[in-house]
């Protein structure tokens, strides 16, 4: 079933106090009522505390990158048995910034979300078009090139562990959002993609985030659209009276 999900971000942000200050404000701040999934994802020191910290709560928490291997000699890695150990069962994987300053490529970002996926985690796919791709007018072979090659590997079976975060890296951390109609005619590309490959059930129930300078001035109209189902936050998420007005835009 297609849920509606708004997913905070938080980045290389927030030591563990300031973790805990953010997350007992969105505790204190967030609407029970709310039909909207809510997800948190701190640093990655900070994970285990944030799930004690909301287990109480409906507010899950994600990881911000994953290791492809299961174990070994990898100095400064972290395994997704190693995630699932502290409670974290959700990851964010090729988000633009792992893709241009870490050099993760499709084919690395594959390999992640395999290994994700055979620990039954959720994985928060991130894609999207630079500026000079959408200037000339190849996005949508970049988008669809992303998703060919780093997620259409998985098995019909294993797309309810995926949401979908279309990010167009020229909106992200630059206050540049994409159009509502831009962002409706990209989601709408995308779920006829997923559809042509893997059929209409899955197309319909995927979630499909968008991401790129979502604030509360802007997040009502945005996910108004038909093919958006929720967003993907960045710097709004680390401001709780912000997060939660996206929250509660729906
Ligand atoms: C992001 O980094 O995923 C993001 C969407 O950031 P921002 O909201 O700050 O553009």
């Amino acid at each position: 079933m297609r849920n509606k999900i708004v997913a905070g971000n938080w980045k290389m942000n927030k030591n563990s106090e300031q973790t805990e200050d953010l997350l007992n404000e969105l505790i204190e701040k967030m609407p029970i009522d709310t039909e909207v999934k809510v997800i948190v994802a701190p640093t990655f020191v900070n994970l285990s505390s944030a799930v004690d910290h909301l287990q109480f709560t409906s507010i899950e928490v994600a990881a911000q990158n994953v290791h492809q291997s299961e174990s070994g000699a990898f100095t400064g890695e972290i395994s997704a048995d190693m995630l699932k150990s502290v409670g974290v069962g959700i990851v964010i994987l090729g988000h633009s910034e792992r893709r241009a300053i870490f050099h993760e490529t499709d084919a690395l970002i594959a390999s992640k979300v395999n290994t994700a996926l055979e620990h039954d985690m959720t994985v928060i796919f991130c894609f999207g078009e630079e500026l000079k791709d959408r200037q000339s007018k190849n996005h949508f072979n970049i988008v669809e090139n992303q998703l060919r090659d780093g997620l259409f590997q998985i098995a019909a079976k294993d797309w309810n562990h995926i949401v979908l975060a279309y990010e167009p890296v020229w909106a992200i951390g630059t206050g540049e959002t994409a159009s509502p109609e831009q962002v409706q005619e990209m989601h709408e590309f995308i779920r006829e993609t997923v559809r042509k490959a893997y059929g209409s059930d899955i197309a319909e129930d995927v979630s499909i985030l968008y991401g790129g300078s979502v604030k509360p001035d802007n997040a009502k109209e945005i996910f108004s659209k038909p093919d958006v189902d929720g967003g993907l936050i960045g710097g709004a998420a680390l401001k709780v009276d912000d997060f939660i007005a996206i929250v509660t835009a729906f």
